[in-house]
């Protein structure tokens, strides 16, 4: 590093310490490469180190910040756990790495009917808190035991959650309070039990892709918790499963909480992982809600019936939760199953056909590498959130392949998603529409929809202060 990059990287930990108290700002060159590193496995570049990492514990500390950034042009990127999967928290680069960690407060207030919490708290603490005083938290990612609200927020997922069943976490949003990026601080929303109509600020943040402001606190309507009951279904071939899918849609059966599927190649990994017998064949599994047991259990019937009109190998019923969380985890130890056992590292891509060529669409992902020059070689594999007729296709990257390799593997991964979802009409459902997705954007809305979003950004932020790299797709 030559003695002006280190005289930079030295006065601006020294301005931000002015901000925020000695100890949580760090120049250190381990904590700046840690603070930068995201889920792919692939090697930082020089560049993409940031000069400071800085956790500040107000609103007040992080309007400061911002207001010093844009004074001096230097770059902010927020940063919840970095677990996001389309590369938005990987720098592109040198600037201040902002993370929200210590924003981590949370209170029930029962007698307004929601919650208040900070943008840091893990998504997994939030939901074990709710569901101590009955409640439920309308959000269900794999990644719940480190993902942090802020960063969930920001992409509006609805995670493992069927969309069509209960909505996504924004429908459930009251307000956000947020620091634009010239330092502003807004509250959006409402107290009230009714989201505003009309012009609702709140959506400019909720699923804004962390463009236009750092999110500080969040306001979420209390959602009592459900009944429930649980089935596994096996069928020949994910054909068979995939059109009971679109029948329990064009019979108008009440939508599950969560449906999974694994084909049965995929099953095999998961359930050899938890030391189960190979699976029959395609495994589907869902979860039916109600406000009764035998409500839960009627809308379970519904759906069966639909599944059973395309001949599964078997239908089983599951009485009690821990039958349901066995089959869950199956599906959920895949990724890091075959990390472990291959050395190699698992990435997914996001591909959400429409109904009507479902089958088709899900046939594709099986054979999702084929034809690839990079990937084609590479084993594959395939599950998905059918309910939400969303489908996972993964493949296995081997870690010995050098960086750049590894850099254009993942970009064909993209390019292969991109290409399925315009082919079936889709999007991104859960990590966001930008960073390795921004051309996939251009192509699916047209230049008219990325300068749209592109006039919003340069009307909010016009040094390009927070999170630049996003939105023009260089991370
Ligand atoms: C094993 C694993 C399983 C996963 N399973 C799922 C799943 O089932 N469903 C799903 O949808 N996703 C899943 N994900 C993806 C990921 O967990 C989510 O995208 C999550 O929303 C990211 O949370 P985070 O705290 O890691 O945010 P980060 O990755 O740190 O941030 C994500 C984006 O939000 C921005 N951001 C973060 N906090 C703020 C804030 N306070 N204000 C403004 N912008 C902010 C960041 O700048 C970044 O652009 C999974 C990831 C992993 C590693």
């Amino acid at each position: 590093m030559s003695e002006i990059e280190s005289a930079k990287i030295e006065s601006i930990a020294s301005s931000l310490r002015k901000i925020v108290s000695e100890e949580f700002v760090s120049a250190a060159l381990i904590e700046r490469i840690v603070s930068a590193e995201d889920t792919f496995s692939y090697e930082l570049r020089e560049e993409e180190v940031p000069y400071a990492v800085v956790m500040p514990g107000s609103k007040e500390e992080i309007s400061e910040i911002l207001k010093f950034a844009n004074k001096e042009k230097i770059p902010v990127f927020v940063r919840g756990s970095a677990s996001q999967l389309a590369g938005s928290t990987r720098p592109h680069t040198h600037g201040i790495m902002l993370s929200i960690d210590r924003l981590n407060k949370m209170e029930i207030l029962e007698d307004y009917n929601f919650f208040e919490c900070g943008p840091g708290c893990i998504v997994a603490k939030v939901a074990e808190e709710l569901g101590r005083l009955g409640f439920f938290l309308p959000v269900y990612p794999g990644s719940r035991r480190i993902a942090r609200m802020g960063g969930i927020v920001s992409n509006n997922t609805s995670a493992h959650i069927v969309d069509t069943s209960i909505g996504k976490l924004g429908d459930y949003i009251l307000g956000v309070e947020v620091v634009l990026p010239n330092g502003d601080i807004l509250e959006t929303g409402t107290k009230g039990m009714r989201r505003p109509a009309g012009t609702d600020l709140t959506k400019f943040f909720v699923g804004g892709d962390g463009l236009l402001g750092v999110i500080t606190k969040i306001r979420i309507r209390l959602v009592p918790d459900f009944e429930y009951s649980y089935a596994v279904v096996y069928f020949n071939d994910v054909r068979s499963l995939t059109r009971g899918v679109q029948r329990m849609y064009y019979e108008k059966r009440p939508s599950p909480l969560l449906m999974e599927m694994m084909n049965e190649e995929t099953a095999r990994v998961g359930f050899s992982a938890k030391g189960l017998p190979a699976p029959k064949g395609a495994v589907l599994f869902f979860e039916s809600i109600g406000y009764s047991k035998e409500e839960a259990e009627t809308r379970r019937e519904q759906v069966i019936q639909s599944l059973k009109a395309e001949n599964p190998i078997e239908v089983e019923r599951m009485e009690g939760i821990e039958e349901w969380e066995g089959i869950v985890s199956t599906r959920e130890v895949i990724a890091s199953f075959l990390c472990q056992n291959s050395g190699a590292q698992w990435k997914a891509a996001e591909v959400i056909p429409n109904l009507k060529y479902l089958p088709e669409a899900t046939e594709e992902c099986e054979n999702f590498t084929q034809g690839l020059p990079i990937c084609g070689s590479l084993e594959h594999y395939l599950y998905g959130h059918i309910g939400a007729v969303s489908l996972h296709p993964g493949i296995l990257i081997p870690r010995d392949w050098d960086s750049e390799k590894q850099r254009e593997a993942i970009k064909e991964l993209f390019e292969r998603e991109a290409e399925l979802n315009l082919k079936y009409g889709g999007c991104g459902g859960e990590w966001g529409q930008f960073s390795k997705r921004t051309s996939f954007f251009i192509r699916r809305y047209g230049k008219e929809g990325y300068e749209f979003v592109k006039s919003i950004k340069k009307a909010i932020d016009p040094n390009n202060i927070l999170n630049p790299g996003i939105l023009e797709g260089y991370r």
